[in-house]
């Protein structure tokens, strides 16, 4: 960035960030243009329990294949579909979509796999939503425990609504509701108290470094005992090495997910490198 000195007066140029600007105007512009069932597809990546490794569920991630532009990351999509209002269609779409697959999975294989949906806060705001997920459990026939909601830890805290009551609906109908990138942020372990949630995932940031920092061990062996303490599971995110999933395991985390289990994969892929192998490996 240039700055220009003129009377007292300062003016930037950025070139960097006009940029920006740009790209971020032509992504709303595709965005408002997109075709969810031609251009988006849901992924996902498996979630094991480490006590018997066993496949307990997966997470449900948005993948945006735009004919021209190729692969657009959520990290750039999703928060201009937040400021475009685009999300509402968009995570409903996902909650369908997500909500279908873990049902065909489960009667195709009579399993009780569960499937983590990312909602945005902007949707959980919606004084309906609660109300939505019950209708749509009802209609599609759904067992409320194949699905868990994952909000991230600012959410709870910063909203306006009041978020122990749309929590509390959702424990009613029988969800579970994960709280997502534990331990990053302005943690305020306080909520965790006041909240009907059922499962902490542990953000990648502390997994990344917990096996060369001694804090940071720290602190993920006293999130995970307090989780045991307060009755909630703990999900280890982005574990990629052995030496991450030995201390684990120590620690007695839950579960795992993680490229050392699974990249996030087309559901294809995922009956055949992560169902297909749990059923074969049981019988
Ligand atoms: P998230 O919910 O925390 O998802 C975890 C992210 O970590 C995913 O990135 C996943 O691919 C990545 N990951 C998982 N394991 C590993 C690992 O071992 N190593 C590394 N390096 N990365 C790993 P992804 O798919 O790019 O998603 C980014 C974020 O976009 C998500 O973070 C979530 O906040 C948001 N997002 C994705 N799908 C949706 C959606 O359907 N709705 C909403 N509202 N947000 C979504
Ligand atoms: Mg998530
Ligand atoms: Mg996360
Ligand atoms: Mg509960």
């Amino acid at each position: 960035a240039k700055i220009s000195h003129n009377n007292q007066k300062y003016f930037f140029f950025d070139s960097d960030l006009s940029e920006k600007v740009q790209k971020k105007h032509s992504l709303e512009v595709m965005l408002k243009n997109s075709n969810f069932d031609k251009e988006f597809k849901l992924y996902y990546q498996p979630q094991y329990r480490t006590s018997d490794n066993k496949l307990v569920g997966m997470e449900a991630l948005l993948r945006w294949i735009h004919p021209e532009e190729g692969f657009i990351s959520p990290a750039d999509f999703i928060p201009i579909a937040e400021e475009t209002g685009i999300i509402f269609s968009l995570g409903e779409w996902v909650i369908n979509q997500a909500m279908c697959q873990a049902k065909a999975w489960n009667q195709k294989y009579n399993m009780d796999l569960q499937v983590g949906i990312n909602i945005s806060p902007l949707q959980i705001e919606n004084s309906d939503f609660v109300n939505r997920i019950r209708q749509k459990i009802h209609d599609e026939d759904i067992k409320p425990e194949w699905i868990d909601i994952e909000i991230t830890e600012g959410v709870a805290m910063s909203s306006q609504v009041s978020m122990e009551e749309i929590f509390s609906g959702l424990a009613n109908i029988g969800i579970s509701i994960s709280i997502d990138d534990f331990g990053t942020g302005y943690s305020s372990l306080s909520y965790i108290k006041r909240f009907d949630i059922d499962r902490l995932k542990i953000a990648k940031e502390l997994i990344d470094n917990i096996a060369e920092d001694k804090n940071t061990l720290l602190i993920v062996k006293a999130i995970i005992m307090m989780a045991r303490g307060m009755g909630l599971k703990t999900i280890a995110e982005g574990v990629e090495d052995s030496n991450q999933l030995e201390i684990l395991k120590v620690l007695e985390c839950d579960e795992i997910q993680g490229y050392i289990f699974g990249r996030p994969v087309p559901p294809e892929i995922f009956e055949l490198e992560h169902i297909d192998k749990t059923i074969h490996s049981s019988n």
